[in-house]
């Protein structure tokens, strides 16, 4: 069997703030460990099940945060960016389960470090009406490959949000939110075990687990933070401004909806 483990760090287990979130921040230096050693139990959980080949990708910010030398040995990370198909990057249809390690709720909503790929950036991301998180873009792209999204660990609104998506998928809570910069967590060890035990039984359970189908033949809609970041996306010629911060953008499948998020993210950098 082969998994594939996305890495973020908002959902880590004692991460609560943007600083340790951050580079060039002592409490990062801290936050990568957490994250690094949360990615580690899920290593040990697809193991624990049987699986042979593990793949990570490091998914968060400039993604290069997990340290290499402190990384299960049995896995090959992929780190760095750009990268085509950003945190799901590196996936093949050849893969059996995605694990999501440390992730969190969708902008625009209740959740620990709330946001969809950019705080900067977006107020919301849309596909038709359904509002999108990090999880339902990328697992619904992964469904596109036919791979599903076995395991999601992060705090409560995460587990509350993945269960509207995923449903079959095992949610694992190593924190409550008491707002968007403020939780109460699990000790770090706990919150291994719990994924470790998460993920094995994610893939004893894969027969159960069926891959994402979002509707995407549709129009993806995009609320920037700032009307300037707007302007800029809307100077792409397939884009339509719909008001001050909102600009639409075709899509036959989630593969483009990954793709233009992560392109007009770059932009909207650029305006910061
Ligand atoms: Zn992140």
């Amino acid at each position: 069997m082969k998994v594939y483990i996305c890495a973020d760090i908002e959902g880590v287990a004692g991460v609560v703030t943007p600083q340790q979130c951050q580079a060039g921040n002592p409490e990062y230096e801290r936050a990568r460990v957490l994250m690094t050693e949360e990615v580690n139990a899920a290593i040990a959980g697809a193991r624990d099940a049987g699986a042979e080949e593990i793949l990570v990708n490091d998914a968060h910010g400039p993604m290069t945060n997990l340290l290499p030398d402190r990384l299960d040995r049995e896995a090959v990370v992929i780190q760095g960016k750009p990268k085509r198909f950003g945190m799901f990057a590196g996936l093949t249809a050849g893969f059996d389960m995605i694990f999501g390690v440390g992730f969190h709720a969708p902008a625009s909503g209740f959740g620990v470090l709330a946001h969809t790929t950019s705080t900067a950036a977006f107020r919301s991301v849309r596909v038709g009406d359904a509002l999108l998180s990090e999880a339902s873009l990328y697992g619904a792209y992964a469904g596109e490959l036919g791979v599903p999204v076995g395991m999601v660990s992060g705090d409560d609104a995460c587990a509350a949000h993945v269960a509207t998506v995923f449903p079959e998928a095992e949610r694992v809570v190593v924190k409550t939110g008491l707002g968007n910069r403020a939780a109460a967590a699990l000790h770090p060890e706990v919150a291994r075990e719990m994924i470790r035990a998460g993920a094995a039984r994610a893939l004893a359970r894969r027969a159960e687990i069926r891959p994402l189908a979002l509707p995407t033949s549709e129009t993806l809609t995009l609320d920037f933070v700032g009307a300037a970041q707007a302007d800029l996306v809307a100077t792409i010629p397939v884009a339509r401004r719909l008001d001050a911060t909102r600009v639409a953008l075709p899509i036959a499948s989630a593969a483009d909806a990954v793709g233009w998020v992560n392109v007009a993210s770059a932009m909207a950098a650029s305006l910061r």
